[in-house]
């Protein structure tokens, strides 16, 4: 892996390993630019790390199609940006840097791992009920091994229909994995 880091950017050949694609996507990611928020914090680096390292073939073959952008929202009032054209913007709030930050830390990963989940299933651009898109995105951070967590994690929210129903959605799961 380090050897990768060396480098500024590396392009992934489609005939590469899956192991190789894994570390070279990681080694792009944690050397973007827009991402040095992440690799100035020891925490951060560790909590996008472990989020990356449990992707599975299918969901990173996905992700090398699209340019991930992970921002960090310092929650201000307003703000503006300049991106680069057909980029999928992942915005991190001040709370979730916050659990991150703590013993919570793969609760904090498995919230990533929901958020990642829309990109991956490109749900800025469908028109899907939005409750669906909420368990489908669930699901995928289930696939990637973080569904206890975030089961934890909305119970711990106020409850509500749409909650009550990711929790089963969740539970269902994870019954049916043991
Ligand atoms: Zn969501």
């Amino acid at each position: 892996m380090l050897n990768y880091f060396k480098q500024k950017f590396c392009s992934i050949k489609k005939d590469e390993t899956f192991e190789n694609k894994l570390e070279l996507f990681q080694a792009n990611f944690f050397n973007s630019p827009y991402h040095s928020w992440i690799t100035e914090s020891k925490a951060l680096k560790r909590a996008f790390f472990i989020l990356l390292d449990s992707l599975n073939e299918q969901l990173l073959q996905i992700l090398l199609k699209k340019n991930l952008i992970c921002l960090r929202s310092y929650g201000v009032l307003a703000c503006t940006l300049s991106l680069p054209p057909q980029s999928d913007v992942l915005i991190v709030y001040p709370d979730l840097i916050k659990l991150l930050n703590s013993a919570s830390l793969m609760h904090g990963v498995s919230i990533l791992a929901h958020e990642l989940g829309h990109i991956i299933l490109n749900h800025s651009h469908k028109d899907l009920n939005p409750i669906l898109a909420q368990l489908e995105a669930d699901t995928i951070a289930f696939e990637m091994g973080f569904g206890k967590e975030l089961m934890e994690e909305i119970k711990s929210f106020p409850t509500s229909y749409e909650y009550q129903l990711r929790i089963e959605n969740l539970a269902k799961l994870l019954t049916r994995q043991a």
